[in-house]
Formats: structure tokens, sequence, C-alpha cells
């Protein structure tokens, strides 16, 4: 039982401690990041060789990955290394494409309309994740298959159309591409425990 209660409480500090402590970035709305875009440090905290092509949510293993805009699923992945099990969002109006990489499991078909905030599908460490479960999302100018460090040829930083994390109450614009956090936040988690 002992070890039961120390586990939780080591489990409650990692939340309330600045993650800044550990090189992890606190965005807007209480999401972790990890790596962003462009940057060269992985999200398991070892430098990367090249830059890095999309942003790092952090997560726990088989909680929900939110679609970041409405779309339309373009393609599923599946590789051993990289991306591992992803979904690909087309955002057609916006010539834009969205990819969430390193699922547990894809919850969608290709073809399905999706809507902001709906989950597509679940946080894993698939593909090259390093142990750490996390969302690898990217920003595509044109129809894409997750792009790996170094290549930012069609990408773009996600975060520079973002507006932090989803709020179902909100009215997002639809005259242009705007982008919510692929993951849901802490404060939704600590809502649901209050
Ligand atoms: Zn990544």
């Amino acid at each position: 039982m002992r070890g039961v209660g120390l586990r939780l409480v080591l489990a409650l500090v990692a939340v309330v401690l600045p993650p800044l402590a550990s090189g992890m970035a606190q965005a807007p709305g209480e999401a972790v990041i990890l790596s962003t875009y462009g940057s060269k440090m992985g999200a398991n905290h070892q430098p990367r060789l090249q830059r890095h092509a999309g942003v790092d949510f952090g997560g726990q293993r088989g909680a929900p990955v939110l679609a970041a805009a409405d779309g339309v699923v373009n393609r599923l992945l599946d590789y051993d290394f990289g991306c591992g099990r992803g979904v690909v969002l087309a955002h057609l109006a916006f010539k834009r494409y969205t990819v969430y990489c390193h699922m547990q499991q894809a919850l969608v078909r290709v073809g399905e309309g999706i809507v902001r905030g709906q989950t597509i599908g679940l946080i894993g460490t698939s593909g090259s994740a390093f142990g750490v479960p996390h969302v690898h999302f990217e920003l595509c100018t044109s129809a894409c298959a997750s792009h790996a460090d170094g290549d930012l040829g069609g990408t773009r930083d996600p975060l520079s159309v973002a507006d932090g994390c989803f709020d179902p109450r909100k009215a997002y614009p639809s005259d242009r591409l705007v982008l919510t956090f692929p993951v849901q936040c802490l404060w939704w988690a600590w809502e649901k425990y209050r």
C-alpha cells in the first residue's frame, strides 16, 4: 500500500511542478509541449540530429487524440518506425493537412468527416516515440504522410495558427484555418476529478 501511495504522490508532484524544470514548455491552456517545431530536442529530452518537422504534445497512454480542426480523414498511417500508427486529416478549404502520430490505435476510417475536438485515436508510443507517450502533430501544405526530422519542406509550424486547447463552448473562425491542440488539456483532467 505504501508503494502505491508514494507513486500517487509522485504522480501528483509531476503534474503540479512547473514542467520547465525538466525542459518542457507549458503551452497556454495547460498542455505539455515536449518538442516544438524546428527544435533539435526530442520528446525524450535527447538531442535530435535534425530539426523537428512538427510539435510533440505529451499525454497519457490511451488518452484521446483530438482533431485540431474540422476535416476529412485523408489517410491512415501504419509504420514500424517514424510516425508509427497515425491519422492524416485534410482541411481542403484551406489546402492544409494535419498529421497525428505515435497512436496506440486510430479510431477513424478514410473518407470520414471529422469535427474539431473529435477523438480520432488514442495516445501511444508506436513508431519512433522512444517510449514517451505523445502526439507528434504536423501541419502540411499538401497531402503528406508525416515528415522525418530535418525534412521541413511542405510543413509549417502548427502553433503559428493554433488557438490553444479545444474549448467546446468557443466559436472558432471558419474563414481561416485555426488549429486547437490535439490533446485534452490538463484543466479538463482536473475538472473530471473535481
Ligand atoms: Zn515529433
